[in-house]
């Protein structure tokens, strides 16, 4: 039947690690007492080693889950005999010492603030010379609260013992001989729980204090009956020698030695019960059976919790099972297809689409630098309206200034802008896939995936922009244009001039409606004419070369006008002006000369440059994708393989799957199933088992 209680200690820490709900618990044995009663003493005699903190001051400030697990001594070797703490990964620790530091340091590290604390240390010791097992013990009840410790410590050690010894738990009431029973906090707190002393075990400590007579009638336990009765022990540890062959021998031998000077009190004839072996097995026998009794009710308890995490499991998931692996392999997965399909915005056409709208707007900004604001600009118009001037009669300023515009947008650092402008774009799509499910559920691996493809591109856009300026090179010397582009480029041309003239008049459309009509408009702008009138005789009376701004000057406009509409004005002066160029150099491409062929280059630079520009972003494009795009797209799921989640062990892969809450209900509910079934697997091969036994009618 030793079997069982084995067994039942293993279902006890299973079902510990399900919920902590009283429903589904076993019994253990709760060890209780005041401060120097032995209660660390008798613990350490039950356990053959001194393993608990000592010290001044060192209460108990966490309650220890102290297991004991009977292991058969193996023939012909050395005893075995090892601790372990399964929440710190510490392993086998056979140096009993060293238990006793852990254990100080845990006790050390719950703040003095706190005093106690509830949260239990789980501790098991491994040894052929214990029994099958469980103990709890729980910091000392407080007499009297010394300076240093909180007012409501004792009351705080009161509630965490009070969790403790309620049913189904064994109480363990520790009282020391030479202590009138009748003020041992220990039987008074059981007492509240446990009026008859169905469950309470009395310990009689320091039984060599007292005179044997004495001892013996404690011991009978007339005064204060007990019905599972008091065991008296001797269990003065002596010193500090932590192995078993000196302190629990001596202790042992110590105790023997007691008991068997006082044979006529406490021989067998007496029916006393004593001494720590007695002890040891009394606690065998009495949690056994009180596992036996708690054995139906504990099965139908898991019973009835099984088939709720069933039905639970069948209905939110439809009885899918999932682990945390697969959830990474899923995501991963999702992740390269997410990738994959906004890879299809960097395919050739649409890098080179976007190349071209940012050159677009380069071609402008040359154009507006080296022709609108010339204010020759006009006699061009008028040359390609004159059918009798020849191209090569073109006076040879226009030549160079289309050769000046040509340099400078050929120049403008086409290479590292366009690699930049496609190295952003990979950036904002990596951003929007890291922002977005499930990765907000996991910052640290979207941060790390974010971190990564930076990293890839870091080291791709220097040599890309490097190379993609190379390819371009030619274009800086001589630029061929064939029919079929100049035609191209000036029809571009047009439509682009068509939508920068559409824009403007908006712009001057939105400005006339915020003024307050047009007349109002024209008031400002000629207002504002006179100031810059007065502005530039000012200048020149004094000389200066002092630029004024427009701050300075509101001073003296706000007489008539509020500064936000004189700045308005000045903006539609400015977009009046553009729209006069824009119309004029939109009838020019438009006119028979511009559309004759790239001989009219020098009267039409506005073509001419938009076939550069298509010419730029072509090349560019084809070299992006080779030095940036190929790289990337080959580089990032490797990436992902090697440094997003791959590299995690089972730890960090849990911990991943459980930072998505839908994914961690899933876990924790099939986890609760499948724990829950292994315990009623147990439980039913206990009952067969106990078919067998005698049955334990002592409580139902
Ligand atoms: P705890 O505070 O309840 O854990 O008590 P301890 O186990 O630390 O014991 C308090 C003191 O009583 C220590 O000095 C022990 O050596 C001593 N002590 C414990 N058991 C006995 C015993 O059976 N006989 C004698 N003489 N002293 C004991």
């Amino acid at each position: 039947l030793m079997h069982l209680t084995k067994k039942l200690i293993e279902i006890r820490s299973m079902l510990l690690s399900i919920d902590q709900s009283d429903a589904l618990k076993l019994p253990s044995i709760v060890v209780i007492g005041s401060q120097s009663s032995g209660k660390s003493s008798v613990l350490e005699a039950i356990v053959g080693h001194e393993f608990l903190p000592k010290g001044n001051n060192m209460v108990t400030r966490r309650p220890i889950e102290l297991t004991l697990i009977h292991t058969p001594p193996s023939p012909g070797k050395e005893a075995v005999e090892y601790g372990e703490f399964p929440a710190l990964g510490l392993g086998k620790i056979t140096d009993f010492s060293h238990i006793q530091q852990t254990l100080t340091d845990l006790n050390l590290a719950v703040p003095s603030s706190d005093a106690v604390s509830n949260d239990p240390i789980d501790l098991r010791i491994y040894s052929p010379y214990v029994p099958d097992l469980t103990l709890i013990d729980l910091p000392g009840y407080v007499q009297i609260a010394s300076m240093d410790q909180p007012e409501t410590l004792k009351e705080k050690i009161a509630t965490l013992c009070d969790k403790y010894i309620r049913e189904p738990n064994i109480i363990l009431a520790v009282c020391a001989a030479d202590v009138d029973l009748a003020n041992s906090p220990a039987l008074r707190a059981s007492r509240k729980v446990d009026p008859l002393g169905l469950r309470t075990i009395g310990v009689i400590t320091k039984m060599d204090l007292v005179p044997p007579d004495h001892g013996a009638s404690i011991l009978a336990g007339n005064r204060y009956p007990l019905h599972l009765g008091y065991v008296g022990v001797v269990a003065k540890a002596s010193g500090k020698h932590p192995k078993r062959d000196s302190t629990a021998v001596v202790a042992q031998r110590g105790e023997n030695d007691f008991f068997g000077a006082h044979k006529d009190y406490f021989g067998s004839s007496s029916s006393l019960m004593v001494g720590t072996d007695t002890l040891r097995r009394r606690l065998m026998e009495v949690l056994e059976s009180s596992m036996a009794s708690s054995l139906h009710g504990i099965t139908n308890a898991v019973q009835l919790e099984l088939e709720e995490a069933t039905y639970q499991f069948k209905v939110q998931y439809n009885d899918r099972s999932i682990s945390a692996e697969s959830y990474v392999a899923e995501t991963v997965d999702a992740l390269k297809a997410r990738f994959k399909e906004f890879t299809a915005q960097f395919r050739k056409p649409q890098v080179r689409a976007k190349l071209k709208g940012m050159l677009d707007e380069k071609v402008m900004d040359v154009l507006e630098q080296l022709y609108w604001l010339d204010k020759r600009v006009p006699e061009l118009g008028a040359i390609a309206e004159d059918p009798k001037i020849k191209p090569e009669d073109v006076e040879p300023f226009w030549r160079h200034k289309l050769e000046a515009a040509s340099s400078l947008l050929t120049k403008s650092g086409v290479g590292r802008d366009s690699t930049l402008l496609v190295a952003d774009g990979l950036r904002a799509l990596i951003d929007s896939i890291a922002t977005g499910e499930p990765f907000t559920y996991h910052p640290r691996a979207a941060e790390r995936l974010i971190q990564f493809s930076h990293m890839i591109l870091r080291d791709r856009i220097g040599v890309a922009s490097d190379q993609v300026e190379n390819c371009i090179k030619p274009y800086k010397y001589e630029i061929e244009v064939d029919e079929r582009e100049w035609e191209a480029g000036r029809a571009r041309a047009v439509d682009l001039f068509e939508k920068e003239v559409a824009m403007c008049e908006t712009k001057l459309r939105d400005i006339r409606k915020k003024v307050g009509g047009s007349r109002r408009l024209s008031g400002l702008m000629s207002y504002v004419k006179s100031l810059e009138e007065k502005e530039r005789e000012k200048k020149q009376r004094r000389l200066t070369v002092d630029t004024t701004d427009d701050e300075e000057d509101s001073a003296t406009e706000s007489y008539r006008y509020p500064p936000a509409q004189i700045l308005d004005a000045r903006h539609a002066m400015l977009y009046g002006d553009r729209l006069n160029i824009l119309k004029l150099r939109l009838a020019a491409l438009k006119s028979k000369r511009c559309r004759a062929g790239p001989e009219n280059d020098v009267l039409c630079p506005e073509a001419f440059l938009n076939v550069v520009a298509d010419k730029l972003a072509y090349t560019s494009a084809m070299f992006i994708n080779i030095e940036l795009l190929d790289q990337f797209f080959y580089q990032f799921p490797r990436e992902i393989d090697s440094r997003l989640l791959y590299d995690l062990d089972r730890n960090e892969i849990v911990e991943f799957a459980r930072e998505n809450p839908a994914v961690r209900s899933h876990l924790d509910l099939q986890g609760r199933k499948e724990k829950l079934e292994e315990v009623m697997k147990q439980l039913n091969s206990l009952s067969t088992l106990r078919s067998d036994a005698q049955p334990t009618p002592r409580r139902q």
